[in-house]
């Protein structure tokens, strides 16, 4: 089904259908993992053509390979795009994007509440290594994030649904300030995935995913993906986006925005982004998150089903300090959970135990069901301990300001039986 006919069908349709058709050599069902490097030209005509951006095609698998390509088309409908380019991780996709966008000396209005990963690459690696500065604000003040914005400021960034706090960002308040300064808002919809909330439908100009997690589902595919909005308008606002407004010292001085349209990032991802950076993302990779998407929609309604019981299970519990989790009633987020996630908080949500350090420890080391491991999204639950372990090198003060103080457990609930859950977190709190 191609990205136009999937318009008219839901997402669960569209996670299934689209990209994918039977194919008309062998009748094959589901698409071929395409293992190949580089694909034969017609004639030198066509080569040139297609090495020139005059002809669409593929050239090497650097830049485009048709199982990522299928995916990207499944991925640019479910989230209401013009088009997706797949990268090798979500990090990937973020370096992906902001290259199209950022020069050096550059700044970027970012998140507070972002990934601990992200938060590290904004802060140190982009400033280091390109010289983009980046000013933090809190995602669901709106206010805070235009006070931050200078004149070399190119877009701002935030998380849909924070990881691993689940604060939901104020998306439309972001975007009025984004477009009141003429610039891009990106949002990283990894924690809340197209099934709770489709940025672009409340003013983002570009999505980004780590599709490591809850898109592919099954935690054995890195990956990660830019999606392309398709409305901004990058020839207004040619001073400030040369790479995309203006010509270019590639293909002949060509304008992505004049020659691709409303699908001109995404191009520039691939023709740019990935056939100069590297990071495209492997055809076995997008193969696995192509069929993981597949059961999107049934696997975050019961992500979500299972851990609104699980943080209404632990809220009661006379262990637990505290839980912050949108989807319930109690937390201050929940009014942002109701406008942007059908009143859902994810599958990922942090909550603090009384006793403290090496009872959060014990817990995620004693627990049966839960994997101790930093992924979260995977169809079984998972459990870390940040102060212990990604978060070990921060000192306490910093890792309270992360919201990952001593006593706070990152848990990330599956689609198990939720009883059995339950027991298994009953079972270890009585020891504790
Ligand atoms: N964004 C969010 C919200 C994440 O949780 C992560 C990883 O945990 C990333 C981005 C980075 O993704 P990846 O690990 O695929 O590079």
């Amino acid at each position: 089904m191609s990205s136009d006919a999937s318009k008219k069908y839901g997402l669960e349709t569209m996670s299934i259908h689209t990209g994918s058709g039977p194919c008309p050599e062998t009748g094959a069902r589901t698409i071929p993992i395409h293992q190949t490097t580089a694909y034969v030209f017609n004639d030198a005509e066509h080569g040139a053509d297609l090495f020139a951006l005059r002809d669409t095609g593929y050239v090497y698998s650097r830049l485009t390979n048709p199982t990522c390509s299928a995916l990207e088309e499944k991925l640019a409908a479910l989230d209401g795009g013009s088009g997706a380019t797949c990268a090798a991780s979500g990090h990937g996709a973020q370096l992906l994007v902001l290259s199209a966008l950022m020069s050096p000396g550059d700044h970027i209005v970012s998140s507070c509440k972002l990934y601990g990963g992200s938060a590290n690459q904004f802060a140190t690696i982009f400033p280091d290594m390109f010289g983009w500065e980046s000013t933090t604000f809190n995602p669901d003040n709106a206010r805070e994030a235009k006070a931050a914005i200078t004149p070399k400021t190119k877009a701002i960034f935030a998380e849909s649904l924070s990881n691993p706090e689940g604060i939901v960002a104020d998306i439309e308040g972001l975007a009025a300030v984004a477009r009141e300064a003429g610039i891009p808002l990106i949002i990283d919809n990894t924690m809340a995935t197209p099934y709770l909330c489709k940025p672009l439908e409340h003013g983002a100009n570009a999505v980004t995913y780590s599709t490591t997690k809850f898109m592919s589902g099954h935690g054995n595919a890195m990956g990660g993906a830019v999606i392309d909005g398709g409305n901004f308008d990058w020839l207004a606002h040619a001073d400030k986006f040369p790479r995309l407004a203006q010509p270019g010292k590639n293909y002949d001085g060509i304008i992505f925005a004049k020659s691709f349209g409303n699908a001109a990032l995404a191009i520039h991802n691939h023709a740019i982004g990935l056939r100069d950076l590297g990071g495209q993302q492997q055809p076995f990779n997008a193969y696995l998150t192509f069929v993981g998407l597949e059961t999107l929609a049934v696997r975050m309604q019961k992500h979500c089903e299972n851990a609104l019981i699980v943080a209404h299970y632990l809220e009661r519990h006379k262990k637990v300090d505290w839980v912050s989790y949108a989807g319930l009633e109690s937390s201050p987020h929940h009014k942002n959970a109701k406008k942007y996630m059908n009143g859902h908080g994810g599958a990922v949500f942090t909550f603090a135990l009384k006793s403290g350090f090496n009872a959060c420890k014990k817990l995620a080391t004693d627990l049966e069901l839960f994997s101790q491991l930093a992924n979260i999204g995977e169809t079984r639950s998972l459990i870390l301990h940040p102060a212990s372990t990604t978060h070990s090198q921060l000192d306490e003060d910093a890792r309270t300001k992360a919201g990952v103080a001593d006593d706070v457990l990152r848990i990330s609930v599956g689609i198990e039986t939720v009883e059995d859950l339950l027991n298994d977190l009953e079972c270890v709190l009585k020891t504790i």
